[in-house]
Parts: structure tokens; C-alpha cells; sequence
């Protein structure tokens, strides 16, 4: 007799390495990736967990970000996304997903490296969705670059303003509306824990995402919000493919995962709702972990 094997729990119906060379100017667009990411879209069931909440997602357009959006969406939340404005197509893939949950789907397009944009991207949001109760920063610059003879001032100060700078601006903006129960979740990295030899300016930006989630969580915690961060490890996304890493690691992008791939993003949406829902009251200043298997935290 055969053993019955369940579809559902097979670990490699996604796509392993070696993956095609594909590189994209930056910010690169999910639509344009061989394969497409897996963002969810016909695969996640919500089951009310969510129910009513309202939460302002950065990079909600592709990858991770977007990923989150559907599955909040499918939960029962409406959700404002924000992204660059040459991800337009991307953006509108997401808007029309939100939607056909009957949820309300703000796209607030705009730079996050300017504060003021930060502070009228909050203003917006709490507007038009009628409140705040989730804030997830995820949006983020990774641009590999071999040495720091050739990693410029430039460069350094656009990683930081993106994943860090911006983080601060949009927190800082919208923590006067957060109600008791709510969350903020942002989008750390692996590389806060094993920085790569390439990834001097971005692996520094992850590891300010933690200290600022443990340092925040403590402060708020009087306030009834939780404050916590996800660290994922391979993740094929946009980010990777225009820039984020050279194209010879893009073929072989998870290899050295013991899963043997990437994560899709997907199968890392679960954590930030998890993060989110009031089920998980007594969780803050927690950094969580997905990484395929190699045991980052
Ligand atoms: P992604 O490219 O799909 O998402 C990143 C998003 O950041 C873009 O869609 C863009 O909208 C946004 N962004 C970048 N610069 C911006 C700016 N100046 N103004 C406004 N928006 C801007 O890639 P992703 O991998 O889903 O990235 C999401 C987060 O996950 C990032 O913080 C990234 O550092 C983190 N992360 C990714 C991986 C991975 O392997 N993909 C691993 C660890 C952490
Ligand atoms: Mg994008």
C-alpha cells in the first residue's frame, strides 16, 4: 500500500534554483520576475481575524508587502499601501485584490525618503480609512555594492533614510493615533544577524530595525501597543532581482537554504498577521524569524 501524500503539505511545489538571470532597474516590479512571485493571490483563506482593523502598509505594491496586504485583506481589514510611484501596475494588481475581499484599498504612491511625504502619508491614511490600528514598515533599499571604497555617501544615505530614517518619520507620525490593541510590525532581516560581506549599508539598516522595535516596544507598552519585528531570511521578491544581489546569486537565490529555496512571500504573510491579530496579546519587542530552515535566531 502507497503512502497517501496531501498536495497541501508538499514543500517543493515551489520553485527551487537555478532560476533564471533577470535583472531590473530599481524599484524592480513582482510582474516582470520569472516566475511571478507567489504573493497569495489564489492561495490564502482568511478566517476573520482581522475583522474591522485598518493598517497602513509600506511597500504594499510587491513581495512581502504585498503578500501582507492580501492576507489582512482576506482577514478582514482594510488596508492603505504605499510604494513608489513607477510601481503604479504592480499597486493596482493589489488595489483590485483588496477590493474584491469588499475591503477598502487605499494607494497613497509617494517617496518615503522625505519626512514630510512620511508625515502626509500617515495624515492620509488615518483619513481615509477612518483610523489606525496596524502600521507595518516594510518598505526597504537593498543595493549590493562589493566594497566600502566604492559604497558611497549617496548610497549609504538612501539606504538609511528608506529603511530606517522613514520607519522613524512614519511611526513617529502615527503614533498618536494608534488606539490600545494596536501593532506595529516592521520588516527586519536576517542580515541584522549575518550581515553579508556586500551588503555593508543595508545589513547596518536591519540591525537599527531591531534595536528600534525592542527600544519602542518597551516605551508603548504602557499604551497597550505592541511593537515587534519580522527577520526573513531568502525571499524572492523584486528587491533581490534589481539590485539587491548580483545576478550569479540570483540562480542560485536559496540554494543554501536547507528547504533548498526561497521563501515566497506568501508563505511569510502568516507571521505578520499572527503579529497583528489581538490573539497575540502578550507578544512585543519579539523579533520573528523565517529563514527556510538555516536557524538565523
Ligand atoms: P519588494 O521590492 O517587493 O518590496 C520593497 C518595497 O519597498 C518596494 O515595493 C517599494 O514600494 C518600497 N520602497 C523602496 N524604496 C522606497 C521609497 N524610497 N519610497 C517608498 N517606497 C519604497 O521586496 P521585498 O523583499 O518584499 O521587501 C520588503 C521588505 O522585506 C524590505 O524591508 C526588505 O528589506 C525586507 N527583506 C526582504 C528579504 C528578501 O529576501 N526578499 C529578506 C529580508 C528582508
Ligand atoms: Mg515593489
Amino acid at each position: 500500500m502507497t503512502t497517501p501524500t496531501n498536495k497541501t503539505l508538499d514543500l517543493n511545489e515551489y520553485p527551487k534554483p537555478p532560476f533564471e538571470e533577470q535583472s531590473q532597474d530599481v524599484p524592480g516590479l513582482a510582474s516582470k520576475m520569472v516566475p511571478v512571485p507567489d504573493h497569495g493571490e489564489t492561495s490564502y483563506r482568511g478566517t476573520g481575524r482581522l475583522t474591522g482593523r485598518k493598517a497602513l502598509i509600506t511597500g504594499g505594491d510587491s513581495g512581502i508587502g504585498r503578500a501582507v496586504a492580501i492576507a489582512y485583506a482576506r482577514e478582514g481589514a482594510d488596508v492603505a499601501i504605499n510604494y513608489l510611484p513607477a510601481e503604479e501596475s504592480d499597486a493596482a494588481e493589489v488595489i483590485k485584490l483588496i477590493q474584491a475581499e469588499g475591503r477598502k484599498a487605499i494607494a497613497i504612491p509617494g517617496d518615503i525618503r522625505s519626512e514630510e511625504f512620511c508625515q502626509k502619508l500617515v495624515k492620509d491614511a488615518v483619513e481615509q480609512l477612518g483610523g489606525l490600528d496596524i502600521l507595518v514598515n516594510n518598505a526597504g533599499r537593498q543595493q549590493f555594492n562589493e566594497s566600502i571604497r566604492t559604497l558611497s555617501t549617496e548610497d549609504f544615505d538612501a539606504t538609511f533614510k528608506t529603511n530606517v530614517y522613514a520607519m522613524f518619520w512614519i511611526t513617529k507620525a502615527a503614533v498618536d493615533y494608534l488606539p490600545r490593541g494596536a501593532s506595529i510590525i516592521n520588516t527586519s532581516s536576517v542580515q541584522a544577524f549575518k550581515p553579508s560581506e556586500i551588503l555593508l549599508d543595508y545589513a547596518q539598516t536591519k540591525a537599527c530595525i531591531v534595536a528600534f522595535t525592542k527600544s519602542l516596544a518597551q516605551q508603548l507598552g504602557e499604551e497597550g501597543i505592541r511593537v515587534n519585528a519580522v527577520a526573513p531570511g531568502p525571499f524572492w521578491t523584486p528587491l533581490q532581482t534589481s539590485g539587491g544581489q548580483p545576478q550569479e546569486k540570483i540562480k542560485q537565490f536559496g540554494a543554501s537554504a536547507p528547504l533548498g529555496r526561497p521563501g515566497q512571500p506568501a508563505e511569510i504573510a502568516p507571521l505578520y498577521v499572527t503579529l497583528a491579530s489581538t490573539e497575540s496579546s502578550y507578544t512585543s519587542g519579539q523579533v520573528w524569524c523565517t529563514d527556510g530552515g538555516t536557524g538565523t535566531l
